[in-house]
């Protein structure tokens, strides 16, 4: 049994000794830890020596691709948004959005050096963390805001349609998304087969990517010959008091999906839980999670993030110590009953 929380925020070491005692308390047995471009700028070495600590802990260690290019999760911007504005993803109106479009070639070669970067680390696993085409509710814009139709886009979708781009979302621009997020992988996922690390990607849930994404076929991506993980995170908050909607049959059938795809390709998976947004009062959702994630067949189980988010504004729990505390005895009570 498996079981991790991230960890970002901070890049002391002398706080992260502190912190790596406390996440061994809490039951975990790996630390993602998060790797921006900001990071790769400034923590190369840095996050060298977190990773050796990490391991000298007796844990194991992924890293992901945190917010890089504007094209995955995470909290952070991106620099080659920043410098490069001809790589950019486009509305069909032509607005340039402040994320890099996935078919451009100078950010796929980007991307590689950020892998290898990452590699050199010493990491046991890398983890493409929701690679997606732009969403509108990832930085606040109108829904119906979503890419891409940059040129570079225009011209493949001519190549491989034999006409123009409609300048709506029908059917064969969200396949075209598809194949897009396919041919990306598949050029970028043997760097991390030729490092001999264990490749993961997280691919958002249901309810997230909206046919925006250029992810909805799971099948396609585990089916990836490079890649050996396979996981998705069913973060329930921002759907509380949707009609209909309950904590339990989501996770549920967000896990079993995944599981059953994963093992059709013969691939590993992988849930995570939120640990970082619970108001008061609803901390018990994580325990309706993490037992049901464990009940439908997850032995591979992950948090975001770190003592309940409790440095970080933006996604702290309402009470993160006591969030904390019950993942930990939620990941004793798994380990317990997986033995
Ligand atoms: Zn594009």
């Amino acid at each position: 049994m498996e079981t991790g929380i991230s960890y970002f925020g901070n890049r002391m070491q002398k706080h992260f000794a502190k912190d790596l005692l406390d996440i061994k308390k809490h039951n975990c047995t790996f630390i993602l830890h998060t790797c921006s471009e900001a990071d790769q700028a400034y923590y190369g070495g840095t996050l060298k020596e977190l990773v050796k600590m990490t391991h000298d802990a007796g844990l194991k260690v992924q890293m992901n691709s945190w917010a890089v290019g504007g094209t995955f999760g995470g909290e952070e911007y991106s620099y080659f948004v920043m410098k490069n504005s001809s790589e950019l993803q486009e509305l069909a109106g032509g607005r340039r959005l402040p994320a890099a479009c996935l078919n451009s070639k100078k950010y796929r070669l980007f991307l590689k050096g950020f892998i290898e970067n990452c590699l050199s680390y010493g990491i046991d696993s890398f983890f493409w963390d929701e690679p997606h085409f732009y969403l509108p509710w990832n930085i606040g814009d109108k829904p119906g805001d979503y890419g891409c139709w940059c040129p570079k886009c225009k011209k493949l979708y001519r190549q491989m349609y034999k006409k123009t781009m409609p300048l709506k979302n029908d059917a064969s621009v969200v396949a075209f998304r598809e194949k897009c997020m396919l041919s990306f992988l598949k050029e970028l996922a043997p760097v991390i087969k030729k490092g001999k690390k264990e490749n993961g990607i997280c691919v958002l849930p249901s309810l997230m990517g909206e046919g925006h994404a250029g992810t909805d076929d799971w099948e396609k991506i585990a089916s990836l010959k490079d890649i050996d993980v396979f996981v998705t995170d069913p973060y329930w908050t921002m759907h509380l008091g949707k009609p209909g909607f309950e904590v339990e049959s989501f996770v549920k059938e967000n896990t079993a999906r995944l599981i059953a795809t994963a093992e059709k390709f013969n691939k590993k998976s992988g849930i995570w839980v939120q640990c970082y947004r619970l108001k008061k009062g609803e901390e018990h959702y994580l325990a309706t999670a993490v037992r049901t994630a464990f009940a439908t067949g997850a032995r591979s189980i992950g948090a975001w993030g770190y003592g309940g988010a409790e440095h970080m504004s933006y996604l702290k729990c309402d009470r993160p110590k006591y969030s904390w505390d019950l993942l930990g005895e939620l990941y004793k009570e798994c380990q317990k009953k997986d033995n």
